[in-house]
């Protein structure tokens, strides 16, 4: 059983474009714009052992306004710079009534099962609120950096950058954690405890 680290794509590993003030992901491997001082970062959780996954909606393909070669050729690049293990890609638009898009748990569920994942020894970062929602479904640590897009959910743990995530995971990483699911019957809530 492994470790993980799920990764949010946009605004993570790479920057976004905005139109109209509207934050929209690059379509075509000439508008990937990464980020750069994330490279060394994300590099060090896999040397630190975690496989790394990036899980990441892209409805721009059920929207038509991108090619799947195109996403391919992207995703083909952030492997190579970041070293992940794996991505995985919900299509759909919000309509389309799937079971990947986040925050629907179904692309971890085929992670989980294709890694081998331990889910409660792993850890989601992202900037968005669904990641945290997904987290919090699968008993599983959530890194939230700070963002337009965190809303008012629930998270583990808020950061300013992904250098202070990356920081935080080491301090945890050291007392040997997992998360630990507390039910009542009103509340579902994590800890943090000592494996
Ligand atoms: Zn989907």
């Amino acid at each position: 059983m492994k470790r993980a680290i799920f990764i949010e794509r946009d605004g993570i590993l790479n920057y976004y474009r905005f139109k109209n003030n509207y934050p929209i992901p690059p379509t075509c491997p000439a508008e990937l714009r990464i980020k750069t001082d994330a490279i060394p970062l994300i590099r060090s959780l896999k040397s630190s052992g975690f496989t790394l996954i990036v899980i990441t909606n892209q409805p721009g393909i059920s929207r038509g306004y991108m090619f799947w070669r195109d996403l391919d050729l992207i995703h083909k690049r952030l492997k190579e710079e970041f070293l992940l293990d794996d991505i995985f890609i919900c299509p759909h638009d919000e309509n389309d009534g799937c079971n990947c898009r986040k925050p629907k748990i179904g692309l971890f569920v085929e992670a989980i099962y294709k890694w081998q994942i331990k889910i409660n020894e792993s850890i989601i970062i992202s900037d968005k609120w669904q990641d945290a929602q997904v987290a919090r479904m699968l008993c599983c640590l959530s890194i939230l950096i700070n963002s337009p897009w965190i809303a008012n959910c629930r998270h583990d743990l808020l950061v300013p950058n992904l250098a202070s995530a990356v920081e935080k995971i080491n301090q945890i990483k050291a007392n040997n954690f997992f998360c630990n699911r507390i039910e009542d019957s009103k509340h579902i809530r994590f800890v943090i405890g000592d494996a």
